[in-house]
């Protein structure tokens, strides 16, 4: 039987690449963004082309209230929700004092609420069935700590000690929780990142380049799989030899 995974995110850059990986092997995908409905509807349209089976859902993953709506829906179309992957995220460079109440609240929402709703809102069904697999994206930066970024390398931070516990406490359950920890990927995310600040991070991956969406689209489809059922609690950070 088809298996449906939930992408948080997933209307540009990391969470994109992902649905499209799932989509193109034979999972449903339901396909979540916030504001970017344009480019959520268009990949809605390439994938059914191909012969995919997904689906969109407008939602803000920091409201309990459209997360639970989500969830149903997903469950109404698709049946179950086997794999959940919490990838939504927001990022800001500012120094620690000029960081708002509104934008330390902000990050924290987005990663941590965010990852708290889905979890909360898809673990009833996963539980009474014994199985399911839970993906969170972090960062190295929830690592190693990246300055002028302390509210987005907390929330990180956050996202991986919430994937420890979380791990231990459904292991017994046979719900897999894992964190992907990327390094510098080639989005929107830094798309402000000047020529400078570029050569300034690429002298520092042993690599020399940033990763595309595409290699952590295929790290979550491999945890996802079941040749990682034996993997739980992890943090793989596929980082380009940045952070070793
Ligand atoms: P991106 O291109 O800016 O995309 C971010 C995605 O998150 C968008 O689809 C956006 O949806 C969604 N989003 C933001 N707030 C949301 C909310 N409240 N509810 C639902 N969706 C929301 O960023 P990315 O680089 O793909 O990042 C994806 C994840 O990887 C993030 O968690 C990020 O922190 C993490 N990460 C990225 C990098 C990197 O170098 N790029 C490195 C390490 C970790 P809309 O556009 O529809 O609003």
């Amino acid at each position: 039987m088809k298996k449906t995974v939930l992408v948080t995110g997933a209307s540009r850059g990391i969470g994109r690449a992902i649905a499209t990986v799932f989509a193109r092997n034979n999972y449903n995908v339901m396909i979540n963004y916030f504001k970017s409905e344009r480019e959520a509807l268009t990949l809605e349209q390439e994938l059914k082309q191909q012969g995919c089976t997904v689906a969109v859902y407008q939602a803000d993953v920091t409201q309990r209230t459209q997360v639970a709506a989500m969830i149903v829906e997903s469950e109404k179309i698709f049946g179950s929700v086997d794999v959940l992957i919490n990838n939504a995220g927001i990022s800001q460079f500012k120094l620690f004092t000029e960081i708002s109440d509104e934008d330390w609240e902000l990050m924290l929402a987005t990663h941590l609420k965010g990852m708290f709703n889905c979890c909360q809102e898809v673990l009833p069904q996963m539980i009474q069935r014994k199985k399911g697999k839970i993906i969170n994206i972090a960062s190295i930066w929830g690592m190693v700590g990246a300055s002028c970024e302390v509210h987005y390398s907390t929330a990180k931070a956050g996202m991986i000690g919430f994937t420890k516990a979380l791990a231990k406490e459904l292991g017994p359950s046979g719900i897999q929780v894992n964190c992907i920890a990327p390094g510098i990927i080639d989005t929107d995310m830094n798309k402000g990142l000047d020529e400078t600040e570029k050569s300034q991070l690429l002298e520092e991956i042993p690599l020399q380049r940033f990763g595309k969406p595409e290699e952590i689209a295929a790290l979550a489809f491999y945890l996802a799989s079941p040749e990682a059922d034996f993997i739980t609690g992890q943090v793989l950070s596929p980082n380009g030899g940045f952070v070793i």
